[in-house]
């Protein structure tokens, strides 16, 4: 997989944040819990699934796609539309050429299963489903000792949890690397709000305008109606409350530095450092 079928002029869905999200993957297996719930070849298709899981990200949502009829969202019916074009585009790239086959030596079944496995995680990357991931996950904790019944099912409930949180860990991260990450996600959305403006569009992130936004606000609110929950749940279960302590952490800075922000600050985030 070539480093350029990630788009290096985006600002946060780059290559960078999938290196990110494969190592906060890799992280999350090392749990003691996770892997012991985790199939093995569900672990090698979740790191695989990670990696790939941006590919070729044009810097713009999926309302974004569908609202402009874009080529993406007639292909996929505005369904999942990147999410399915992510996961398309690295099994045509590497089962293009016999040399960068990743897959090459697996008979049959196996291959059949690996792609399953990738798919199914990469989809589950879809944040317009996080509260249906979240639920069914909630659902099947209590039963996860029961080691036998249904093995296969709950190792990829675990592993669709996993991938997602990897995805939106950015606010667990140190906060260097925390603030560093929602500049970036915030900069990706200005420059598409800007876009929609210019071409009378619905705005598709509201309160992403470069002219009004508070920023620090913004990771508040992601982390009240997103982040909190999942990795309340996350944590407890892979045994990893360190992560759920630096959340707050940063939550707290984020708020202290919501109660003076100037609009002025977003004149470019990239430069501008609000840490
Ligand atoms: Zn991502």
């Amino acid at each position: 997989m070539e480093l350029s079928n990630y788009q290096n002029t985006n600002t946060y869905h780059n290559a960078t944040h999938a290196a990110d999200v494969l190592q906060a993957t890799s992280f999350f297996l090392n749990s003691e819990t996770v892997a012991q719930m985790v199939q093995d070849n569900h672990a090698t298709a979740a790191l695989i699934a990670a990696t790939v899981h941006d590919l070729d990200h044009p810097g713009r949502g999926n309302a974004f796609l569908i609202n402009t009829r874009q080529r993406l969202a007639l292909l996929y019916n505005d369904q999942s539309v990147l999410e399915n074009h992510h996961v398309a585009l690295a099994f045509q790239l590497t089962l293009a050429q016999n040399g960068i086959n990743i897959f090459a030596k697996m008979q049959r079944e196996e291959f059949i299963q690996m792609r399953q496995s990738i798919i199914d995680m990469v989809l589950a990357t879809d944040m317009s489903r996080h509260f249906e991931y979240l639920t069914k996950f909630q659902q099947v904790i209590p039963n996860l000792p029961d080691l036998d019944e249904n093995r296969e099912s709950n190792s990829m409930t675990v592993c669709r949890m996993m991938i997602k949180c990897a995805d939106i860990a950015n606010p667990t991260r140190e906060w260097k690397l925390c603030a560093q990450w929602a500049r970036r996600i915030v900069e990706e959305y200005f420059f598409q709000t800007a876009e929609e403006r210019e071409k009378g569009l619905p705005l598709t992130m509201k309160g992403f305008e470069r002219e009004t936004c508070n920023v620090p606000m913004t990771q508040c609110t992601f982390v009240d109606m997103f982040a909190r929950e999942a990795f309340t749940l996350w944590c407890d279960f892979a045994e990893i409350p360190q992560l759920l302590n630096q959340l707050e952490t940063n939550y707290e800075k984020w708020k202290s530095m919501s109660t003076n922000w100037e609009p002025s600050q977003n004149v470019d985030l990239m430069i501008s450092k609000p840490a």
